[in-house]
């Protein structure tokens, strides 16, 4: 969290300004330890032995140095520096999960009273997080249609604190247009927070598009290989340092350190496994674009989405590295047993509800991330029962297509 931290190399050289986003995605972080190793070290340890008693004193008292891993940790802090470098933030804040990432968002920001403006396409713990759980402390969130800024102004009220977005989302790609939702946080005098986990730092920077914090599910693409779960927020370092922070240290939603290490490395070769893997989905979105069996394909990266031009502006010209398709069928009995007969003819995808991964997983969310809701839910949410959600790794992109067309071509 700390800038004047950002050397490397034994401390000796420090990093020059102005380095790009891929050199910082390998060389970010604290400086290497007096052994000088050249791979970032893992700090499992939960206390740090003090040098004196005035030293430990100044650093309890000014959170300066490492004291006790809920309040800092070398690994951990190392990850911070990477990612928010890569956010072009001035700071950012590693938590256990995702799910984590909000919750400290939530009790940093908000208070009994406040009110937040959140999109209705958001992932679905979100909404739980949001309209459910903090409903219960006082905390109201109206959502709102993913696509629709007047929607997002009429919903804003002079108790509205935050505006909450992802883009795109899950499993529909609905992208929206950060900078706006930007401008309308700053008019209405709250903070817009957005989800990057889809594109992460390399496709897309809320940030530089006006938004004031970006929150990262680390399970997905950073971490990348599906081992860790992992959350973030990005963000000014006063509001890190001040408002995050504080609940951080005290409630403990602190990121493990091995955790730490894991998605620390993995942020060097992001950039190599998102453009590969969104070339692949863009491959197999237009091979099943094509597809007799399918009705239509729910991609930002194709030129039939309905908002392309936008997804394109905002996330560096790529589509990202999910897709959604639907199958023909005559009613929603026969879709479902159609999706059901192209998962359960698959033979090399993973049938599975993460994403991000390098195995590409193939999912019915009909039946999975949205089967808890009722089907007059899911039809208003666009989750119909022929709905299939595709999260395309770097198997090579021939077998991914074959291996749907085992039950695409059987229907
Ligand atoms: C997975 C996910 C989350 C939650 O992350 P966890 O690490 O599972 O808690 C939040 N937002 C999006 C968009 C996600 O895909």
């Amino acid at each position: 969290m700390n800038a004047d931290d950002r050397t490397t190399g034994g401390g000796e050289r420090p990093l020059p300004e102005g380095l790009r986003r891929e050199t910082l995605a390998v060389r970010m972080g604290l400086p290497a330890s007096r052994h000088g190793e050249n791979s970032e070290a893992l700090f499992l340890s939960s206390a740090f032995v003090q040098p004196d008693s005035e030293t430990a004193a100044w650093r309890f008292a000014e959170m300066g140095d490492f004291t006790y891993t809920r309040t800092a940790n070398p690994t951990v802090r190392s990850f911070e520096m990477r990612l928010a470098a890569m956010e072009g933030a001035e700071a950012a804040i590693a938590t256990a999960t995702g799910m984590s990432a909000i919750l400290l968002l939530i009790m940093g920001l908000l208070k009994a009273g406040d009110h937040v403006v959140c999109s209705r396409s958001v992932f679905g713990s979100t909404i739980g997080l949001f309209g459910k759980e903090f409903a219960k402390f006082g905390v109201h969130t109206d959502f709102v249609s993913q696509t629709d800024l007047d929607a997002w102004r009429a919903a804003v009220r002079p108790e509205t604190r935050l505006l909450f977005a992802e883009t795109p989302t899950n499993p529909l790609t609905e992208v929206c247009d950060i900078a706006a939702l930007a401008e309308l946080a700053r008019s209405a005098g709250a903070l817009l927070a957005v989800d990057n986990t889809f594109c992460t730092p390399i496709l897309q920077r809320p940030l530089a598009l006006g938004a004031d914090i970006v929150m990262h599910a680390g399970t997905k693409f950073l971490d990348g290989q599906g081992r860790v779960m992992a959350g973030a927020l990005c963000g000014s370092a006063r509001l890190m340092r001040e408002v995050f922070w504080p609940v951080l240290r005290t409630a403990g939603m602190v990121l493990s350190p091995f955790n730490a290490w894991v998605v620390l490395k993995s942020l060097e070769t992001l950039a190599l496994r998102i453009r590969a893997q969104s070339a692949s989905t863009l491959a197999v979105a237009r091979w099943l674009e094509r597809h007799p069996a399918v009705e239509r394909v729910y991609y930002p990266g194709l030129p039939s989405h309905p908002q392309h031009a936008l997804a394109m502006a905002q996330q560096s010209g790529i589509g990202g590295a999910v897709l959604s398709f639907v199958v023909r069928a005559a009613d929603a009995e026969a879709a479902r047993r159609a999706a059901f007969h192209v998962v359960d003819s698959t033979r090399v995808l993973s049938i599975a509800a993460n994403l991000g991964d390098t195995k590409t997983i193939i999912t019915h969310p009909a039946t999975t991330s949205h089967g808890r809701l009722t089907e007059e839910q899911r039809q208003a949410a666009g989750i119909g029962q022929g709905l299939i959600r595709l999260a395309v790794g770097l198997e090579h992109v021939d077998d991914v297509t074959d291996d749907l067309q085992r039950g695409l071509g059987s229907l």
